[in-house]
């Protein structure tokens, strides 16, 4: 693995680990089991400087040498004992504070970006809406150009942190006819009048994650919170923010496959039928190195993406392929996970469900296969 090479990261896994170990994993089922997004855990995160993994010092960052790598290795932890506490996680961290960072003043910067990295405020990033999700460019928010600002009028879907964020970025169009042009990202702080969550989201996969529909209606933005040097750069901006997610969402995969991929050898040399631990059956170990062999392959991938980025290199297609491998080896390992743990694999008490339902986040949140395939596409030149 690249991390062998490398004493920051090494060193970086080894004690987010101990954390996710001891603080995480003992809360995991009962976070799953009552969809409950934890803000005491979010807070110690945050404590640990664990937010500024991606910025530099001077912002209240960790100023690593390896960043998207290290942020990557975040949200693979974070995934190995919650994938629903790190999805919330992986949003705030990334895409959420990483528009202000690229595209925020100095005023926005010290008001919701650094209060943010201590784990102070919680942000979020809303593009998708009821009827534009894969089509994100059909988006119908609108921001209308007012004294002083912009009045937001619009529907969100599927907003991750929704319900506990202090300040969403949220992308909208200030003219319709302008398409892809003549959208804009927008700092939304939750307090404002005219916000609301429509409703919180309940669902089978990452239940331990925060998914709302939010509703707009009126909310004054002033000029100073619209994100970016030139008006209708928006969409390209969010686009660039949301590729580097990828790797972020990949890594979650990743976290998940190796939780699932552990609790199935440990049950194997558990469980005994036939007067022997069914790891003796050849049929269980092939099933277990099919498993580490798509885990391995998974990471190996993602961290080639995240170490490209860390090099400022272009990432479209290897950022697209990693959700791509590590999303779709997650899910097919966790069925063959679920299958070791037999009849018990449908139970609650046992984990192998949990890994199972979660497994499809990644393959969806970020954009679907479909989707990226039709990044790669692109890049191939069709
Ligand atoms: C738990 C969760 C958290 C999320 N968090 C956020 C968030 O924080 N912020 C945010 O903005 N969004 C978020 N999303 C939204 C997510 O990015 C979208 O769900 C995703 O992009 C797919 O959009 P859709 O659900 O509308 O599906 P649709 O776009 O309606 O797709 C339906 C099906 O059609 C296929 N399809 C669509 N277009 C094409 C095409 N051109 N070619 C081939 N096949 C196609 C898709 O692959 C899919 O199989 C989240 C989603 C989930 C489930």
């Amino acid at each position: 693995m690249l991390e062998h090479l490398n004493e920051e990261v090494t060193e970086f896994r080894s004690h987010l680990a101990r954390w996710v170990d001891e603080r995480l994993i003992p809360q995991a089922e009962e976070l799953d089991r009552s969809g409950y997004f934890s803000h005491e855990l979010f807070r110690e995160l945050g404590e640990l400087g664990y937010y500024g993994v991606m910025y530099p010092e001077e912002i209240g960052g960790s100023g690593l040498k390896h960043p998207y790598l290290c942020f990557t290795i975040l949200c693979e932890e974070l995934a190995r004992g919650s994938m629903g506490f790190a999805a919330g996680v992986c949003m705030h961290g990334s895409t959420a504070t990483h528009t202000i960072h690229q595209w925020g003043n100095a005023a926005l910067k010290e008001k919701y970006l650094v209060p943010a990295l201590r784990g102070e405020k919680i942000g979020a990033f809303a593009i998708t809406e009821p009827n534009a999700g894969s089509d994100a460019a059909s988006l119908r928010t609108k921001a209308t150009p007012v004294d002083g600002g912009y009045v937001l009028n619009g529907t969100k879907m599927f907003t991750s942190n929704g319900t506990v964020a202090d300040f969403i970025t949220v992308c909208a169009s200030t003219d319709l006819s302008k398409g892809l042009k003549g959208v804009d990202l927008f700092l939304v702080d939750t307090q404002s009048k005219g916000f609301s969550v429509g409703r919180k989201l309940d669902k089978f996969a990452i239940r331990s994650s925060d998914t709302a529909e939010l509703v707009f209606e009126d909310v004054f933005v002033p000029d100073d919170h619209r994100l970016g040097d030139s008006v209708g750069g928006g969409f390209l901006n969010a686009y660039k923010s949301l590729t580097v997610d990828r790797i972020f969402t990949a890594a979650l995969a990743v976290g998940n496959a190796q939780a699932a991929y552990d609790a199935a050898v440990k049950y194997s040399r558990e469980r005994t039928q036939f007067g022997q631990n069914i790891g003796k059956f050849q049929a269980i170990q092939f099933r277990l190195v099919d498993m580490l062999t798509k885990l391995e392959q998974s990471r190996l991938y993602t961290y080639h993406a995240a170490s490209l980025a860390d090099r400022g290199l272009s990432i479209t297609s290897e950022a697209a392929i990693a959700k791509i491998v590590a999303g779709e080896s997650c899910n097919a390992l966790c069925h063959e996970a679920l299958s070791i743990f037999g009849g018990y694999g449908l139970m609650n008490e046992y984990p192998a469900q949990r890994f199972l339902r979660d497994s499809y986040f990644p393959m969806i949140g970020g954009g679907t296969g479909d989707i990226m395939r039709l990044i790669v596409a692109r890049q191939i030149g069709f």
